[in-house]
């Protein structure tokens, strides 16, 4: 294998009951969460992170008595590489009882299609094989027909349209905890998702930031670096920031 991960064991942190907050490793990555159905010991988890990272994930949560056989939902916030290679190598260890995919629309059709060209973007100067990765097509449950997710009577994700980054990235947003997941379009410090991949757009992403600029957030938990529980305060800064640039391309 030419890349192997950096971390033999992924830092975690519990943020409040029953979710799990893990740091994204150093190269091409993705910070991942972990819900916890109180009910089951069933680990819904959003994001898959790049699939070299998927042991570190492992290590980490067992410091948290989480055990990845209890993985039985995977929820994607977005269609790029740094997300949604761990469920290849996932899906292949849990090959018995596989977890659920979820993803919204363009999403859930490129691995749906195991559309390798899609999701290894040319110029990226990777491919699968390097990763020692295989791309196979997968059963995804397109979230475009769901208004909401429901873990369980503690957690029910609305389900938030938000493009801009990507044209199949979604926003999961629970309001009774005031935690928002968006994936890569908003991070702490005032920044936000780029929108200079293909179907990336800047319209569509302010649009998107306005949208959850609106929600009531206090943990935000996005796809790269820091988390905060002053969310908020963290889109709004967000928010000013993409309404004051225009698109020069
Ligand atoms: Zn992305």
């Amino acid at each position: 294998m030419v890349f192997s991960s950096r971390t033999t064991v992924k830092n975690g942190k519990e943020l409040i009951k029953n979710v799990f907050y893990f740091q994204e490793d150093a190269m091409l990555d993705c910070n991942v969460y972990c819900i916890v159905d109180h009910e089951t010991d069933e680990i819904a988890l959003f994001d898959a992170g790049n699939g070299i990272s998927l042991k570190a994930l492992i290590e980490g949560m067992k410091k948290f008595d989480l055990q990845f056989e209890n993985i039985t939902k995977v929820l994607l916030t977005h269609e790029h590489v740094d997300h949604v290679l761990g469920i290849y190598p996932l899906t292949k260890i849990l090959k018995d009882t596989p977890p659920q995919i979820y993803a919204y629309g363009r999403t859930a059709d490129i691995l749906r299609n195991g559309d390798e060209s899609q999701i290894f973007p040319r110029g990226l100067g990777i491919t699968p094989k390097m990763l020692g990765l295989e791309i196979v097509p997968l059963n995804v449950i397109d979230l475009k027909e769901h208004k909401e997710f429901k873990i369980n009577s503690e957690f029910t994700f609305q389900i938030h349209y938000t493009p801009g980054h990507s044209i199949g990235s979604v926003s999961y947003y629970e309001s009774s905890q005031k935690l928002l997941i968006p994936g890569d379009l908003v991070f702490c410090g005032g920044s936000f998702g780029r929108f200079d991949f293909p179907g990336s757009s800047l319209t569509s992403l302010q649009k998107s930031i306005k949208q959850v600029n609106d929600l009531d957030v206090k943990y935000l938990l996005p796809g790269h670096m820091s988390i905060s529980d002053n969310g908020n305060q963290q889109i709004q800064l967000s928010y000013r920031m993409v309404m004051s640039i225009s698109d020069f391309r």
